[in-house]
């Protein structure tokens, strides 16, 4: 049988909750993207997906991972996106002070090593040598899928977490 979880670990967030459900506005949407867009970028906390773009819950799909990576999970959802989400347009957007970006591999385990207490090096941490020419990578990743419908417009973009401007790289 489950264990019931407690609610104790969460119970700030489940009270901020039930405030945001008191005058709840979302509940009449469907899934898809409104303003035709679909963001994949890094799981990093400084980085406001739909704030950056002036947009509102209900417009985009967003995709987040560590490096903001167009790995084969993101490609999954910007097919779907793309097909059955009204996704019109794609951006890319990994940003500057990103840890994958700046770190070796082994500097990551090493970190992850010292804070777990045990060898974190069989890990795979995907790390980025260069940002930009892995920027260019994986933008032509998504133009090129043969899922991706060639009407679908892909950019990629480098979000600047100290200023919050994006610049258009490819
Ligand atoms: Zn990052």
């Amino acid at each position: 049988m489950a264990e019931r979880p407690l609610d104790d670990d969460f119970s700030d967030l489940l009270t901020a909750n039930a405030e945001f459900a008191r005058d709840f506005r979302y509940g009449g949407f469907d899934g898809v993207a409104k303003a035709g867009v679909a963001i994949v970028t890094c799981m990093d906390s400084r980085i406001d997906p739909l704030g950056m773009l002036g947009l509102s819950p209900g417009d985009a799909k967003i995709f987040r991972n560590p490096g903001g990576r167009v790995t084969d999970a993101a490609l999954e959802a910007l097919v779907l996106g793309a097909h059955l989400l009204n996704v019109q347009r794609v951006l890319v957007v990994p940003h500057t002070r990103c840890a994958v970006a700046s770190s070796s591999e082994e500097e990551i385990a090493a970190k992850v090593s010292a804070s777990a207490g045990t060898d974190a090096s069989w890990h795979h941490f995907h790390v980025v040598d260069d940002q930009r020419r892995t920027l260019e990578m994986d933008v032509r990743k998504v133009r090129s899928h043969p899922l991706v419908p060639a009407g679908v417009k892909v950019g990629g973009f480098i979000y600047d977490v100290d200023t919050g401007l994006l610049e258009h790289v490819v």
